[in-house]
Formats: structure tokens, C-alpha cells, sequence
């Protein structure tokens, strides 16, 4: 199971999330069979989804992360709500680039430069829309940026994905750490010490830590307190009903022309890789309806 541990420490000058994202990550990978380095550059971006979902205060809320780059992976679209459901894919799964200067899955190469956008659609007229160009490419100190510019929250933010050898995911996770209004400069400092000092995500649960050992790791001598545990799940809520509804939508004349042209018509969830085919007669039904 996947989950996120949320809470607070440091008598609550610091709130924290911290994320087992294995199982998520895992899905991704075996619904769009990424090559390892777009299960990294996906599963980081699932993760960091996730937890923002469980940020947001209404469980109808929901949030899209878009990393719109140049690198060959073409951009990664991930969606997230508060209920803990998340879903995501890159435009191109099958990038296969050489392992970096430190022998590492080239994320920034597959990524390259471009922007981070988020949006958080709250049930008002107009959502809400945050974007920042990316710094790094390796995705969390981008999220890290975007916390501190776009949010003004200071934030540190680790990222992790290990793809095993027969390409599946061994280990993913990270943690989202927020300083709130009341932390003081000591605060700070103590926690940037702590920070430059702890091993990876990826190699704390390769020492059998879980998600709680990694925040008594992480943050020892801060007073953690967790508060709760939430599930969080790779789930894609399309279905054929959703799809025939969003068919519907195109309307009558567009939908006449495509019946007269193609007499089918092929809907794909790019969520789930799933297609949706109509045939002649299923089109005409559909517009019968109308
Ligand atoms: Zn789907």
C-alpha cells in the first residue's frame, strides 16, 4: 500500500508529508511500460502529486501538475486529489539516454529546461494557476522552487525512484518539509544542517526504513509528530459511460461529420492507456440520443 504520513514537529513550526509511493509508481510503470529513466522523472512527479493532493482542503478539490520541457521525455501530466487518488503519464514513456556523470538515471537529461504548472481547480470560477521555470530538471528541487516562489512557502522537498534490474520499482518515495510563519532562524539552520546531512530517500529505504523511520531519521531532535496516515492510489476514474458524456459534449454536427467520414471513432485515456472504440452503429446511437 501506498501512503503518506502527515504531521508536524519543532512545536509546530515545521508540517511535514512523507510519502511511500512505491505501489503508485508501480502502476505507472506497468500501465505505460516506462523506460527506467521516465519511471524516475513519472514516479518523482506522482509523488510530489500526491502529497499536494492530500494538501488540498476539499475532497472534490483536485490538482494538476504539467512539466512542459524540451528534453525527449516531451512532458509529464499528473493529476491528484485530496481523496488520495493520483494518475499520470509522460508524452513519451521509452526514452533510453545513458546514465549521467554520477552513474545515475539522466532525469534532467530526459527532462531538460521548460516550466513547472499547477493547477488547482477548487470548485470556483477560475482555478488557480501557478507556474515556474524549471531550475533543475530533476524534478524536486523544482517543486522546491516552486513551494518557495509560487506559494511563498519555504519548503524542502526530496524526491525518490529506484528501478530494480528487471525494470520494475524497487523503492519510491519523498518527503515535502514546510516551515511555517512561526519557524525562527534557528529553526532553519538546525533543519538545513540536517538536511545536507541525511543519505536519500532511495537509500534509507534500501536500509529497510519505512516511511515512519524515515521521519524519526529525518527529523530527530525536531519532536515529529505524526498525525495521520493516508492511503494514496494510482486510480483512473474514465469509464465508457464518462467517455460517451465527454462524445456527447462535441456535439451533434461534429459528431455527424465523423460518422459520415471515419463511421468509427476511437477515444484514448492517456491515464490508463485505455481506448474507448465506437463502431458505426455505436456513433449513431450516440447521436440518436442527442
Ligand atoms: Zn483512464
Amino acid at each position: 500500500m501506498s501512503y503518506v504520513l502527515r504531521g508536524t514537529a519543532d512545536g509546530g513550526n515545521i508540517r511535514f508529508f512523507f510519502a511511500d509511493t512505491k505501489d503508485v509508481v508501480e502502476k505507472a510503470r506497468s500501465l505505460h511500460n516506462t523506460a527506467p529513466v521516465v519511471s524516475a522523472a513519472l514516479g518523482r512527479t506522482l509523488t510530489a502529486a500526491s502529497i499536494m493532493g492530500l494538501m488540498l482542503k476539499d475532497e472534490r478539490d483536485v490538482l494538476t501538475v504539467q512539466i512542459k520541457c524540451d528534453g525527449p521525455i516531451g512532458g509529464i501530466t499528473v493529476t491528484a486529489d485530496a481523496s488520495g487518488c493520483v494518475k499520470g503519464y509522460a508524452n513519451n514513456p521509452y526514452v533510453d539516454i545513458p546514465l549521467n556523470e554520477f552513474g545515475k538515471l539522466d532525469v534532467f537529461g530526459a527532462v531538460g529546461n521548460g516550466s513547472l504548472v499547477v493547477i488547482k481547480d477548487l470548485g470556483l470560477k477560475e482555478p488557480y494557476v501557478g507556474q515556474v521555470p524549471l531550475i533543475s530538471g530533476e524534478i524536486a528541487e523544482d517543486f522546491t522552487y516552486y513551494f518557495t516562489k509560487s506559494e511563498q512557502t519555504p519548503s524542502a522537498v526530496a524526491l525518490g525512484v529506484l528501478v530494480d534490474k528487471d525494470l520494475s520499482i524497487k523503492y519510491a518515495g519523498g518527503f515535502v518539509l514546510q516551515l511555517l510563519p512561526g519557524a525562527d532562524e534557528d529553526t532553519i539552520k538546525r533543519l538545513e544542517r540536517r538536511l545536507g546531512a541525511i543519505p536519500s530517500v532511495t537509500a534509507m529505504f534500501g536500509d529497510k526504513m519505512s516511511a515512519e523511520d524515515i521521519v524519526m531519521r529525518v527529523l530527530k531532535d525536531f519532536d515529529p509528530e505524526i498525525m495521520d496516515k493516508k492511503e494514496v492510489m494510482y486510480k483512473c476514474g474514465c469509464s465508457r459511460e464518462k467517455v460517451i458524456q465527454a462524445l456527447m459534449k462535441v456535439g451533434k454536427k461534429e459528431l455527424s461529420q465523423i460518422l459520415a467520414e471515419d463511421k468509427k471513432a476511437n477515444v484514448h485515456c492517456h491515464f490508463c492507456n485505455t481506448d474507448y472504440d465506437f463502431n458505426e452503429k455505436e456513433l449513431e446511437e450516440i447521436i440518436a440520443a442527442l
